[in-house]
């Protein structure tokens, strides 16, 4: 039986894991709302405790359509909870194949949005500083939300704009300017990323370790080596591009004006024809992700109380906060009220397989919504073993390939290995029976997304004798 969040809710799956803590989807029985729970225990987060406050903070001050809606937080002794918009399409780095990448007018459309969040981002003085595909969440309509601002400051108040010394971010995907040391600009830094998010989309890998003149791949980019991998695989109109981003001094650095002007920017991909040029400008979806959506109701007092400085960092969690501070946030959403200002908890001891025996199976009726509630995922096939021999077929390929593996809790286990980066990659493996056959599901918990879905390929490529090839039809929605 499903444990109560709070009264209506039920948290029914993990969808994913942060360095102090997880993400978990809660979904209301009545209602069927969802609404992703990140859990941050402050107590392990002891090392930057003003950290979470930044967060919360920073997050009170978005309101985007390509940028995850933040609905409240709540303390619950060292827990801080923070009530986000579900974004039941996964991360972007799941549409990547690896050394593929993924269709152009598919990588087109979400560098757009990208942009289009960044450039808001940029407008209200913040960045994001961590841009890349495992913190580009897709919704249940595939547009883009950029997600996690736990490194994200501001850099622009007042009309002042302060430079930023801090090293963070993703070494693949920060600025070369960044790793020098000395003081740089913010925006340049997230430009660069979005160059680093749009090679990986186009080519299905990173083009360097660190862009740092020790790195071969960086200095053959910088002496324009274009019919080396990544590059020759990209088509020269998004290359064009990529060569005004991936500019090494950030004062040449393509701006995000310049990158609206661009030609490959501008295309509009349309079925049967590759490319017809858009107008400048021109909306890409209904959204109009291009028109700024700054709306004049953001409450942006928080900014007063924001670090001009990070060591100057002021907050106080007594400090009277609006609520929800957002324009976009409705009272209209009263169970979602409820679940942000609620006070019973009670956790249930393996949450991923709530969903499976509480709701997809017992009561067929409601399989239908949990199923798409599931959030989506690339990373798992159905086999056409039970669930031992699953599980022992797994365990074997596993062992093989040199894999840690470690039983978590019933019918999940946790693999680890070491990338091609030599960088640790843990990932989660749930076998979940469902119309009486076993979904081997894989998510990963630490390190890079595109080395774990390189992973999980090469584990489906060993178990196809196992696999279903064909697609399971899943029940209708
Ligand atoms: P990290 O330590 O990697 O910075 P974090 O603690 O900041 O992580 P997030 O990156 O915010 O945590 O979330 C971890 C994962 O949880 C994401 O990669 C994603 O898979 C999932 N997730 C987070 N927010 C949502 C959401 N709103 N909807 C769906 N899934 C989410």
């Amino acid at each position: 039986m499903a444990v109560p969040f709070v009264e209506d809710w039920d948290l029914v799956q993990t969808l994913g894991e942060g360095a102090y803590g997880e993400v978990q989807l809660a979904v209301n029985r009545r209602t069927e709302e969802a609404v992703a729970v990140k859990k941050v225990d402050t107590a392990r987060a002891l090392d930057c405790p003003e950290n979470i406050k930044k967060e919360i903070c920073i997050n009170k001050m978005l309101s985007h359509s390509n940028i995850v809606r933040f609905y409240g937080h709540r303390r619950e002794g060292n827990i801080q909870y923070l009530f986000l918009e579900y974004c039941s399409g996964g991360e972007l780095f799941d549409r990547i194949e690896p050394d593929v990448g993924m269709p152009e007018a598919d990588a087109h459309r979400f560098f757009l949005q990208l942009i289009a969040g960044v450039e808001y981002l940029h407008s209200i003085g913040i960045t994001h500083r961590d841009i890349k595909p495992e913190n580009l969440l897709l919704d249940d309509r595939d547009n883009l939300k950029l997600s996690d601002f736990g490194l994200a400051t501001v850099y622009r108040h007042n009309g002042r704009e302060r430079l930023l010394n801090k090293m963070c971010g993703t070494l693949p995907y920060v600025a070369p300017e960044l790793l020098r040391r000395k003081e740089f600009r913010a925006e340049p830094v997230d430009i660069w990323s979005c160059g680093i998010v749009l090679v990986a989309m186009l080519a299905g890998e990173l083009p360097w370790d660190q862009p740092a003149d020790s790195c071969q791949e960086y200095c053959d980019w910088n002496e324009k080596k274009l019919y080396l991998t990544p590059w020759k695989k990209i088509d020269p109109i998004p290359l064009s591009l990529l060569n005004k981003v991936l500019i090494e001094g950030p004062k040449n650095r393509a701006t995000i004006s310049d990158i609206k002007k661009d030609r490959w920017f501008t295309y509009q991909f349309k079925r049967g024809v590759k490319r017809t040029r858009l107008s400048s400008g021109s909306p890409t979806d209904s959204q109009g992700p291009f028109t700024k959506q700054i709306h004049s109701n953001v409450d942006l007092s928080p900014a007063s109380g924001l670090p001009w400085s990070e060591d100057q960092t002021r907050y106080s969690s007594s400090q009277p906060e609006p609520r929800v501070a957002l324009s976009s946030w409705d009272s209209n959403h009263s169970s979602i009220d409820n679940l942000v200002q609620g006070i019973s908890f009670s956790q249930p001891t393996c949450i991923d397989h709530m969903l499976v025996s509480s709701q997809l199976q017992s009561t067929p009726g409601s399989s239908q919504s949990s199923w798409q509630r599931l959030v989506k995922r690339m990373t798992r096939f159905f086999t056409k073993l039970n669930a031992e021999q699953s599980y022992l077929a797994l365990k074997e390929v596993c062992e093989k390939l040199g894999y840690t593996w470690k039983k978590s809790c019933n019918n999940q286990v946790t693999i680890s290995t070491m990338d091609r980066r030599n960088n640790k990659l843990i990932f989660k493996v749930n076998l979940i029976e469902m119309n009486e056959k076993i979904l081997v599901d894989f998510r990963l918990s630490k390190g890079d997304g595109l080395e774990f879905k390189r992973h999980f390929v090469g584990i489906r490529r060993k178990l196809s004798d196992i696999i279903y090839s064909q697609k399971i039809p899943l029940p209708v929605t």
